[in-house]
């Protein structure tokens, strides 16, 4: 293949957790479509729907002939990370681009919050992020080229009421960033953070049929009110648009690119 014809992540592995669904798998199609080898990973079984999907990432990248698997964990096992990150680099290489996506939310009051949602929600959300980074980013720096991008929050930058561990947990993940990017600033593997405001996927769908639930809203009115109480420009981020920030960061051009926190989020966090 001519260098004019190579993809952006030709010939890169890229692990993207949580993306069987939502963000995750938006990242997953953009880097396969851009020449990425994808582990594609999920809490569930290798399934039907994981060998469509995968049947998907190979037709996205045939071009490029790029490898995709599917790896199934869950993430809250951290003592599990490490023995998934060395499984990944035999069978598809050493992880290039790392994209910590996997996240998961839970809507109560301090005051009445479970503790053990508490420690599942930072488990996933902040501390598999850790372990993920820890088991990849040797090879990254023996390498010579790495990319690490935290799916974070406008609530890592702002907190939200009824999300305690949610917003605790992104703030953490924005700290875990800045400071991987600084350990590394002399070397060519970056860290970054994207803090999308309200995306129109599973999770925030959760949390309409709530609203609707709670306030006796149709399912319109539920995603108007969630939109208009926070997000400026009155319409949600898109996947897609995510996924094309992800790719950017992963990109060779980004690689001055240190310790952000990217928003993409309709104006929610410049108001
Ligand atoms: P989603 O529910 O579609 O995706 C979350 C993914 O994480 C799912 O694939 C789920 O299986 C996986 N996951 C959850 N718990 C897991 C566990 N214990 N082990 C392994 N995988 C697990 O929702 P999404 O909106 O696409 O979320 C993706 C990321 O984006 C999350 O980190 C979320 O916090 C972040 N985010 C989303 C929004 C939004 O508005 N949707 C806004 C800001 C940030």
């Amino acid at each position: 293949m001519t260098a004019s014809k190579l993809k952006p992540h030709t010939g890169r592995v890229a692990w993207v957790t949580g993306s069987t669904s939502g963000i995750g798998w938006a990242v997953a199609r953009q880097l396969a479509s851009e020449g990425a080898t994808i582990a594609l990973h999920g809490r569930e079984s290798a399934s039907e729907k994981t060998e469509m999907l995968l049947a998907e990432l190979h037709s996205l990248g045939s071009k490029h002939q790029i490898k995709a698997r599917y790896y199934a964990l869950d993430l809250a096992d951290s003592a599990a990370i490490a023995p998934l990150a060395r499984r990944i680099a035999i069978d598809l290489g050493p992880v290039d681009i790392l994209v910590n996506n996997a996240g998961m939310q839970h809507v109560q009051s301090v005051l009445d919050f479970p503790p053990e949602k508490w420690a599942a929600l930072l488990a996933v959300n902040l501390s598999a992020p850790f372990h993920t980074i820890q088991s990849c980013a040797p090879a990254m720096l023996a390498r010579g080229w790495g990319r690490v991008i935290n799916m974070a929050s406008v609530s890592g930058l702002v907190g939200v009421a009824h999300k305690p561990a949610y917003v605790a947990s992104k703030h953490g993940l924005l700290g875990l960033t800045k400071s991987v990017a600084l350990e590394f600033a002399t070397t060519p593997v970056t860290c970054n953070a994207i803090c999308p405001g309200w995306v129109l996927t599973p999770l925030v769908q959760t949390q309409i049929d709530a609203l609707a639930e709670r306030e006796g809203l149709d399912e319109a009115t539920a995603r108007a009110r969630l939109l208009g109480a926070k997000q400026p420009s009155q319409a949600f981020v898109t996947v897609e648009q995510v996924a094309s920030l992800a790719s950017y960061l992963a990109s060779d051009n980004a690689a001055q690119v240190r310790g952000a926190q990217w928003t993409i989020d309709g104006g929610f966090t410049a108001a």
